[in-house]
């Protein structure tokens, strides 16, 4: 059966990919600029992403609260999580200098910025610093902004999953290939645009998760599998830092993001505290351990000194109580709260063992300018699927409404150029439709599972060399000729998952390069075969692009 094209071409001057937290806000700034907007949403904008169910930290500068010392305000954001060397100063500065405006908006459309009625800074701090973190109730974040998207123009295009870029001939942005998804039948769309904003989050589930058996146990939003970089490196676009690959931290087992959230203290197997950070749990700085160094349940675990836990048997009542009932409901991890319920374990009498999971990319991805365009022109991207800048929901929601007001000046100076026979139309729709006749056979979650397993054991984060890296690169070309040869999909829902897994394996492949050519040891990327880090790579982000068969990988300073 070949797969339908829909006969009308979807036209626009700004297409979205991803309606999640980043894609929204880009969505409302580009409509209130008075341009075309489309979003194509592979799920539901109301309800998807890592925001879906909820946020409750919105990292922020507020002149009022913070002071006028943007410098020190600078440094200190730069220690919590949301800092750190691998993001460029100046679009830390950006993201944070216009904090402000995006609390004020969100505010304004109806999210609850201060739900004890003043502006209150709580969890994600470091102690004796100025806290940046506010606390806000964003269980409604998804309606909110879906609404004043739509009321500022956007047309937005759920169940449709773009999968391919259109570059023209001068090397710029044109149109997007996407599939509608909401019927048994998947559809093609082809969409005419001359503008894009990817903001399709990160890459979760390239690694195997906490629980390989249960995929979608994922402390972030399982369906965010890395389409964003895979199709900007598709396209050309300069990646950043894919080797730093990182993880996540929270209840082992019950993969549920939102660490910051608990009011406790990390402590080994008899409640003893094993950070320096707090001696008694603290509502206001909440366990800093998790967000500095996630990792370390995992180390704690592999040298013998593990399990570590969350404990919360020290917390007065009043802050378990609004732990439980308030905070992680902003948050929308209340599921937690109930599985307390329904096996009478009280927090009172019972430390809960911590876990390092979700290895994945989150911002190390596409490398961005100051306008949050790639390096093609008229490709921007914002959100966790950019490598080059973080401040999770408050970094993507910024860096978002940044690219929607440039891109409004960008249409402004390009034409429109016709994709109707454009040759990659006809590449992927032989694609889908030799998946959708069943190829030979085989399931998505065994090349997921392949996929996993190649991942963890050669380029994992305990031990990489060249040897390691070398045969895993090997095995991953091998994988994606086999997935391509023999998976396929008997319906929309299947092959969405189908072209997860080779947009997986697609970035798969830069980041095996990139951890090859990264000769020293530094944070996650230990090579036995080069212990020591190189300080000449010290303030530089490592970078990769492809043109046709060619594959430049470089190191630029950061700026
Ligand atoms: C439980 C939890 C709690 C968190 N709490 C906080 C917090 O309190 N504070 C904080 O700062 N951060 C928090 N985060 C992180 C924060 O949610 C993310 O940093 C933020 O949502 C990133 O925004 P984004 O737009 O990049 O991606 P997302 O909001 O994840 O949106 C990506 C969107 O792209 C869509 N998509 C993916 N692929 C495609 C495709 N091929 N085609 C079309 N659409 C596609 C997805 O369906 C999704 O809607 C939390 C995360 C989790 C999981």
């Amino acid at each position: 059966m070949t797969v339908k094209i829909r006969n009308e071409i979807v036209k626009t001057d700004f297409l979205i990919v991803g309606g999640g937290i980043a894609g929204l806000q880009a969505a409302i700034a580009a409509g209130e600029k008075g341009i075309d907007v489309v979003v194509a949403e592979k799920a539901d904008t109301r309800r998807s992403g890592c925001g879906a169910n909820g946020n409750d930290h919105f990292a922020c500068y507020i002149p009022e609260c913070h002071g006028d010392d943007f410098d020190l305000v600078l440094r200190q954001v730069n220690m919590t999580m949301d800092g750190g060397p691998w993001q460029d100063p100046s679009m830390m500065k950006l993201w944070l200098s216009r904090s402000y405006e995006v609390v004020q908006k969100w505010e304004s459309i109806g999210i609850n910025m201060r739900p004890t009625g003043k502006w209150n800074f709580e969890g994600h701090s470091v102690p004796g610093n100025q806290r940046y973190h506010l606390k806000f109730d964003g269980k409604n974040q998804k309606s909110a902004l879906t609404q004043a998207a739509i009321a500022n123009g956007a047309r937005i295009m759920n169940k449709t999953v773009v999968n391919e870029i259109l570059t023209g001939d001068d090397g710029r942005v044109v149109g997007a290939i996407a599939v509608d998804i909401s019927q048994d039948a998947p559809e093609m769309v082809i969409i005419q645009t001359k503008s894009i904003l990817i903001a399709a989050g990160a890459a979760s589930r390239l690694y195997p998760g906490i629980t390989p058996a249960y995929m979608f146990n994922d402390a972030g939003c399982p369906a965010n599998t890395g389409a964003g970089q895979a199709m900007a490196y598709r396209a050309g676009a300069r990646l950043a830092n894919l080797e730093m690959a990182g993880g996540h931290a929270g209840p082992r087992y019950f993969a549920r993001g939102g660490k910051g959230t608990w009011i406790g203290l990390t402590s080994d197997i008899h409640g003893k505290c094993i950070t320096p950070y707090q001696d008694k749990p603290s509502r206001q700085n909440g366990d800093i351990a998790s967000d500095i160094w996630p990792g370390s349940y995992r180390d704690r675990m592999r040298d013998g000194t593990g399990p570590s836990y969350m404990n919360c048997t020290e917390t007065t009542d009043e802050d378990l109580d609004y732990m439980l009932h308030e905070a992680m409901v902003s948050e929308g991890i209340d599921s937690l709260t109930d599985q307390l319920d329904q096996r009478n374990i009280s927090l009172r009498d019972s430390m809960i063992e911590f876990g390092s999971y979700n290895i994945g990319l989150s911002t190390q991805g596409i490398d961005i300018d100051i306008h949050a365009m790639s390096s093609i022109p008229g490709l921007y991207a914002a959100g966790n699927v950019v490598g080059n800048v973080k401040g999770n929901v408050s970094g993507a929601a910024i860096i978002g409404m940044v690219a929607g007001e440039h891109a409004a000046e960008y249409v402004k100076t390009v034409d429109e150029v016709s994709v109707e026979a454009h040759p990659l139309v006809a590449e992927k729709q032989a694609l889908y439709t030799r998946l959708m006749e069943g190829g030979k056979g085989a399931h998505w979650k065994e090349a997921a599972s392949t996929l996993q397993n190649i991942m963890n054991d050669y380029a994992g984060l305990y031990v990489r060399s060249e040897s390691l890296l070398t045969a895993g690169l090997t095995y991953l070309r091998q994988l994606k000729a086999e997935a391509l040869d023999s998976l396929g999909a008997e319906n929309a829902h299947e092959l969405m998952r189908t072209l997860e897994i080779l947009d997986l394996i697609d970035i798969g492949e830069p980041l095996f390069l990139m951890a090859l050519n990264r000769r020293e040891t530094r944070a996650s990327h230990k090579r036995s075969d080069y212990t020591y880090t190189n300080m000449l790579l010290n303030d530089k982000f490592q970078t990769i692009e492809k043109h046709g068969d060619e594959v430049v990988l470089d190191y630029r300073a950061r700026w």
